[in-house]
């Protein structure tokens, strides 16, 4: 995957974050582990079993403000409740999960 290193994209506190395909990573986390483009490399196959980025950014929103109001606005607590997320952190480890045992909308299993 490209990636785009530069100073405002994503939030600070955050290191990267993909946007239609391309990584987008701050300055100060160059170089970017294996781990965390393989975390965003599962975000582009969400957005794939999505049917594109649109679909997948809007069930990205949806499943974030349920989590808010679940959580009461804890915003980390909603953050790590999105299914993309929970998939993507269980599976970062594992180099070849996308290549090798990933199922098409594998991130519904964390719904
Ligand atoms: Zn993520």
């Amino acid at each position: 995957m490209k990636i785009i290193y530069n100073s405002f994209i994503p939030f600070k506190g955050f290191s990267a974050m993909m946007l239609c395909g391309v990584i987008f990573a701050r300055r100060e986390h160059r170089p970017l582990s294996a781990t965390t483009i393989n975390h965003e490399a599962i975000h582009r196959a969400q957005a794939r079993d999505c049917g594109g980025y649109l679909w997948f950014y809007l069930r990205y929103l949806w499943f974030w403000l349920r989590g808010l109001v679940k959580y009461r606005f804890d915003n980390k607590k909603a953050y790590h409740s999105i299914p993309f997320e929970r998939e993507a952190y269980a599976y970062e480890y594992r180099l070849e999960y996308i290549t090798t045992c990933r199922q098409t909308n594998a991130w519904k299993n964390f719904v």
